[in-house]
């Protein structure tokens, strides 16, 4: 027997991308948001002719998981240039890619951004990260961190630090690299596989040519789950209903809660507390004469020294001039360590201040404005080995499916591979 009828819980990425396959598939299904906005946790909102993107977000145009579900040409991208300067001791260094940059690769190497040694050490994990057929499963776990991995083929603790912790930090929102090794080679191979972009439109594009996919009737917005109760045998009557918080009943064979951890937790006690990354962006508004050099190429300055709030920065205008108005550039400063989360706006905006004139000198950062600091408190779920043994099945049995980037990858791909997925599983159950 079909499932007659589906409600998804949720319309960030995992529910709409739930939505788009039912749909695909031919199921009846209905769609709940508890906000009056579609899209979760990739946004782009307008303030004053500026585009601000809901953190500092990029999209990896390898993720397989857009293939057939993201027109990357409508989106027209602009990419960042590969590898990264890395900001340590009061001078950039640049640190090229090898695997997308091969001569600058052995530039790096050659200068001593990366060391001749470390170059030839972490190379079978750039072969496999460009190469290997195994890295690119999204959801595997190897139960050791990437420190460890790094430590495991010898890595410089330099190089440890003032590369891979600020980058990845940037990627994970977490400067220990305790995450996975597996989460970490997977982003490997989807930077040596592709570029990092932002949509002209900013990140919210992605969103919405998800929603446009869909049929508008089958959502409800501003209705947000409450509860939810098996009422009977989904033969002579449905299975499940859905309790929302505007009173109305939503009576399903099968359900698909495509929330983040905390959400779905609210609604299933029995499943795992997740721990949360959080961050801060720091917006600061610029006259475009004034961008300090390496600010004006796309691509990301870290923080090599790791002492002040601003773990990675880039100018967005510099990759996508429209993102603000003719002759304005924007700069993102992005925080990830929890101490510094804990101050005010005010001290935080001081603290990276202090730590922008170190990295560009008083005089030049003095024409930056503050425009806004957006604080993601829930921003991605921790990804460490012990996370990823405890995360729950997507299955949940009797026609009850999680989706979201807690049972997945914490990512764009793993949100859509989870809807994906969960929307197969429903159209399975009734052959
Ligand atoms: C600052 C930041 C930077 C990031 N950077 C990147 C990046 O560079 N690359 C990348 O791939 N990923 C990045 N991510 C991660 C990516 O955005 C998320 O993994 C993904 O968007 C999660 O989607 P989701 O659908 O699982 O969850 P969400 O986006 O959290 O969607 C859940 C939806 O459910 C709704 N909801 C909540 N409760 C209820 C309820 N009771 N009933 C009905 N609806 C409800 C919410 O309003 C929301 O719309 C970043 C995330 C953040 C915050």
């Amino acid at each position: 027997m079909a499932p007659n009828k589906v409600v998804i819980i949720g319309g960030g990425v995992a529910g709409l991308c739930a939505a788009i396959h039912c749909q695909r598939r031919g199921l009846d299904w209905t769609l709940i948001e508890g906000s009056d906005r579609l899209g979760g946790r990739v946004a782009t909102r307008m303030i004053d002719g500026c585009r601000i993107d809901r953190g500092f977000a990029v999209l990896l145009t390898a993720y397989p998981e857009l293939r057939g579900m993201i027109d990357l040409e409508q989106l027209d991208l602009r990419t960042f240039q590969s590898g990264a300067h890395i900001q340590r001791g009061g001078a950039f260094v640049r640190v090229a890619n090898p695997l997308r940059h091969p001569i600058r690769g052995v530039i790096s190497a050659l200068t001593g951004a990366i060391g001749a040694t470390d170059a030839f050490r972490i190379l079978p994990v750039a072969m496999r990260a460009a190469f290997g057929r195994s890295v690119i499963d999204p959801d595997a776990s190897y139960g050791f961190s990437a420190r460890d991995l790094l430590r495991r083929m010898k890595v410089s603790e330099q190089l440890i630090d003032q590369f891979f912790r600020p980058f990845f930090g940037g990627v994970f929102l977490d400067g220990t690299l305790g995450s996975d090794a597996a989460a970490f080679e997977f982003r490997l191979a989807m930077f040596a596989r592709g570029a990092a972009a932002l949509p002209r439109e900013g990140m919210g594009a992605i969103a919405q040519q998800l929603i446009a996919q869909i049929p508008n009737e089958r959502i409800r917005m501003r209705t947000a789950a409450r509860e939810i109760n098996r009422v009977g045998d989904g033969a002579t009557s449905a299975r499940w209903r859905v309790t929302t918080n505007v009173g109305q009943a939503h009576d399903a064979n099968a359900i698909i809660i495509a929330l983040d951890a905390d959400g779905a937790r609210s609604l299933l006690p029995s499943l795992p507390l997740r721990a949360w990354c959080s961050t801060a962006a720091i917006t600061w508004r610029v006259e475009s004469a004034q961008l300090p050099f390496p600010l004006r190429e796309p691509i990301l300055l870290l923080d090599g020294d790791g002492d002040g709030p601003v773990n990675h920065l880039c100018s967005p205008t510099s990759v996508v001039a429209g993102y603000a108005p003719e002759g304005t550039s924007l700069i993102s400063g992005n925080v990830i360590d929890p101490v510094s989360l804990e101050l005010n706006d005010e001290d935080l905006e001081r603290s990276a201040r202090s730590q922008m004139s170190k990295w560009f000198s008083a005089e030049s950062t003095r024409g930056w404005n503050l425009f806004c600091i957006d604080r993601i408190r829930h921003a991605l779920p921790r990804q460490y080995p012990q996370d990823f043994a405890a995360r729950p099945k997507m299955d949940q049995g009797d026609g009850l499916f999680l989706a979201g980037d807690h049972v997945a990858d914490g990512s764009i791909n793993g949100a859509m591979r989870s809807g994906r997925i969960a929307a197969e599983a429903v159209g399975a159950l009734g052959r």
